[in-house]
């Protein structure tokens, strides 16, 4: 007999990179030195003070037991924190922060929290691809809001129907932004408020990357926005920031109703984040400051090696201010998909190919500079000497 298998994972678009994955592990077997330029996952190791901490936390049998679903009270003051120091925004650690297992795992459970069956969720496109996943999952509609290069990747709020804010419960942002790398500023962000607002709409704003700018970039929380406490959540990563996508370590943090909301489908989903890691994780918000600097000039340096890669082949790109990534355009004449494909079959190099974000993300591809340096330069002398 054959299991069936729920619609809802029935229905899954086709993972677009399966294709890609398979020709991959093809040339790998000839020979062929293959550069996976695709995911975004940090290569540089979690410093040595935070791993030490878990080491030490990790003996204590107090954090051998059940942790809480909503996270340790310290873990959670150490967020809070952070948040005064970094963006000056109080938080309230008792119900206004709640631990996570990374924040994939919150934005992918945050429909279950504030999604009925029908109602619209707002998602960027290109992005994310789990805003509109678990939005489906929820038995939610997911509504793209278009990311377009001449208004810098931000959504344009005026473009969405009024009949579709009016269904919408909840919207998702992310900046700096995966894939396109925009910052965005106060002025979009007061609108979003005021668009939240008159619309009674919920805004989650994935901040995975605000740690990650260059050139005196410094990203805004979308908390520090007047008024943002009633209509948001925030999701904040440890994993981008410190180098621990592994360790499964995030928080979110601002309404409190929200936060509760959020709490309730922990408590009855999963039980919380190994308390030796919430340990190290405190460790890492309260005294890892130099070492971001370190690892922010790596990225940089191979974020422009790049992108002279890119500008000898003749291909356009925004210069990225911030994230690991390098969005750029494929040549005229030719799909995301034949891009990466005659990228990979050509320069050995993996990128992944813009539609996989989004229908308008078709026209671009993304790279990740996660990668040793060494390897990042072959793959701009090899992407240098592409031609269409
Ligand atoms: C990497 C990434 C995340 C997930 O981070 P985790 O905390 O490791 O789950 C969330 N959002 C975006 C846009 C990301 O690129």
């Amino acid at each position: 007999m054959q299991i069936k298998w729920a619609r809802r994972i029935e229905e899954l678009p086709p993972y677009l990179f399966a294709e890609i994955d398979r020709k991959k592990n093809e040339l790998i077997k000839k020979g062929v030195d293959v550069i996976d330029l695709g995911v975004g996952d940090p290569d540089i190791p979690t410093p040595k003070h935070i791993v030490e901490s878990l080491r030490e936390a990790s003996r204590d049998p107090a954090n051998h037991r059940y942790p809480s679903y909503v996270g340790m009270p310290s873990f959670r003051e150490a967020a809070a924190e952070w948040y005064a120091q970094r963006f000056a925004v109080n938080l309230d650690p008792a119900s206004q922060v709640v631990t996570l297992i990374g924040s994939k795992e919150g934005i992918a459970h945050a429909p279950l929290a504030f999604v009925d069956p029908g109602d619209i969720v707002l998602v960027p496109d290109p992005g994310y691809p789990v805003y509109p996943v678990s939005t489906t999952f929820a038995g939610g509609v997911p509504y793209p809001m278009p990311l377009l290069k001449e208004r810098g990747f931000l959504p344009d709020f005026d473009s969405i129907p009024e009949q579709v804010a009016e269904r919408a419960v909840m919207m998702f942002l992310n900046y700096p932004n995966n894939p396109t790398t925009a910052l965005a500023d106060e002025g979009f962000f007061r609108e979003a408020v005021d668009f939240a607002r008159k619309n009674g709409i919920l805004i989650c704003h994935d901040a995975a990357y605000t740690e990650i700018a260059f050139y005196g970039k410094k990203p805004l929380s979308f908390l520090e926005i007047p008024g943002a406490g009633d209509v948001a959540v925030e999701f904040h990563s440890l994993s981008k920031t410190f180098s621990m996508t592994g360790w499964r370590l995030a928080f979110a943090a601002g309404n409190e109703r929200a936060i509760a909301g959020l709490g309730k489908i922990k408590t009855n989903i999963d039980s919380g984040v190994f308390q030796a890691v919430q340990v190290a994780g405190i460790t890492a918000l309260r005294e890892s400051s130099e070492g971001l600097l370190q690892r922010k000039e790596i990225y940089r340096e191979r974020l422009e090696i790049f992108c002279r890669g890119l500008e000898e082949a003749g291909i356009r790109y925004t210069r990225p201010e911030a994230t690991f990534y390098v969005w750029f355009e494929v040549p005229e004449g030719m799909t995301s998909s034949e891009f990466s494909e005659r990228m990979l079959a050509e320069a050995g190099v993996v990128v992944t190919p813009g539609n996989g974000f989004g229908d308008y993300g078709e026209g671009y591809a993304r790279v990740s500079v996660t990668f040793d340096t060494h390897r990042i330069e072959q793959a701009a002398e090899r992407i240098a000497k592409f031609r269409p």
